[in-house]
């Protein structure tokens, strides 16, 4: 793909997204802004906009588009917000929060795409992302609450030291179910209760820890 054609591509791919019925601007917005072939091996730039998962080593995936727009417009960003990423991988997920959030805190479990991705991120110019080698399940206690928090990988279950990290009316959007299969639940924390809505199918990597699925998995 020839560097003019980038800025074409990633406009086609917000019109595809807004005929698909992705309506919040903000998120489209977000889309439009971030470079989405910085975040994936040389060999794919070419399929770098079309609205697929593509490999980014370590047996692990970048989510589509369209998952990323259907997870951002869930979370509801605001820009005053701190919001918590589960399962950085390279990144891209945590650069549109970026452009919607006051902060991103970041996670992943994997040292080198946690590596990747800070580099990425830092030679782009967010200032407002922090990516972090641990196990997402647990949560990022120290910075815990956060406003919304964003799982990029399939859970078992939603891990309860997650839904405790919301700030009241905090929404946590997470994929829950089988290994290569789930559906995208909300859970919204109003007060002591949880509120926990269903959107649609998913499919995404494991997540894998202490709150997840066992290693191997
Ligand atoms: N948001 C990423 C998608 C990455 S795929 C992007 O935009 O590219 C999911 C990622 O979750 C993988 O990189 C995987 O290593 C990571 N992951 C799985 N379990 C995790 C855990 N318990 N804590 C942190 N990261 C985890």
């Amino acid at each position: 793909m020839i560097a003019a054609a980038v800025p074409m591509r990633r406009m086609a791919l917000v019109t595809a997204l807004r005929a698909d019925g992705i309506a919040d601007e903000r998120v489209l917005a977000a889309i439009a802004a971030v470079p989405r072939e910085q975040f994936v091996p040389r060999q794919l730039y070419h399929q770098a906009y079309e609205d697929f998962a593509l490999e980014i080593g370590e047996g692990q995936t970048i989510s589509q588009p369209s998952v990323v727009a259907r997870m951002t417009a869930l979370a509801a960003v605001g820009p005053r917000d701190r919001v918590l990423e589960i399962g950085a991988g390279s990144g891209y997920q945590a650069a549109i929060l970026a452009e919607l959030a006051r902060f991103v805190f970041a996670v992943e479990r994997i040292p080198a795409l946690a590596e990747g991705a800070r580099a990425r991120l830092a030679s782009l110019g967010y200032r407002n992302v922090s990516v972090q080698v641990m196990d997402g399940t647990l949560g990022w206690r120290a910075q815990a609450p956060f406003d919304a928090i964003v799982v990029s990988a399939g859970a078992p279950a939603v891990p309860a030291a997650l839904a405790e990290q919301l700030v009241d009316g905090g929404r946590l959007v997470i994929p829950v179910g089988g290994i290569g299969r789930q559906e995208l639940r909300r859970v919204v924390r109003r007060g002591d209760r949880l509120d926990e809505t269903v959107h649609g199918p998913a499919s995404f990597v494991p997540l894998i820890g202490r709150g997840g699925f066992p290693e191997g998995a």
